[in-house]
């Protein structure tokens, strides 16, 4: 059984994970709202999405051990960007957010000799770096297409490809 403050920690990333998907919800609004990139709106709802996903890994986790689920209240996500360039750095800061508060749920763990939620954080771990890449992979495209119209219509092509996978946590 884990402790109260990883249980503590945990609960309050459930209802992160969950503003994590509202955030990019107001991205996709934003896109929606402003430009005609179904792609890019496309990449910002799988996103949401996947946030989702992982506020119930979380929820099933605390099930799973006994704990006491506990879910605190939502800001309203912002819907207006400078850009969509801007839209994609805001959601690289949102995630190395994440990736802090993820560590510091780790470290509680290592802290109480508690493997069995070590264990399965270890997916969130290795899901925050392939977040920050992507995001990152996305911004140096934005960047060195520079607002080519054409480049965009490619760019924005190869986000609709994107599709929802329900991730997995062992
Ligand atoms: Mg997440």
């Amino acid at each position: 059984m884990a402790s109260q403050k990883v249980i503590d920690l945990i609960n309050k990333q459930i209802t992160r994970e969950f503003e994590s998907a509202y955030i990019y919800q107001g991205i996709e609004a934003y896109t929606a709202n402003e430009f005609n990139f179904p792609g890019i709106t496309n990449f910002f709802h799988i996103q949401a999405q996947e946030e989702n996903s992982h506020a119930y890994l979380f929820i099933d986790y605390l099930t799973r051990i006994g704990a006491k689920i506990e879910l605190g209240a939502l800001a309203a996500p912002s819907t207006r960007y400078d850009s969509i360039l801007a839209a994609f750095e805001a959601g690289l800061e949102h995630e190395k957010k994440v990736t802090a508060w993820i560590n510091d749920i780790m470290a509680a763990a290592v802290e109480d000799k508690d493997f069995a939620t070590q264990s399965f954080l270890k997916f969130f771990i290795d899901e925050q770096v392939e977040e920050e890449e992507n995001f990152n992979n996305q911004i140096d495209t934005l960047k060195f297409i520079a607002g080519d119209v054409r480049a965009m219509l490619l760019f924005d092509q190869e986000l609709a490809k994107r599709v929802f996978e329900a991730p997995q946590a062992e």
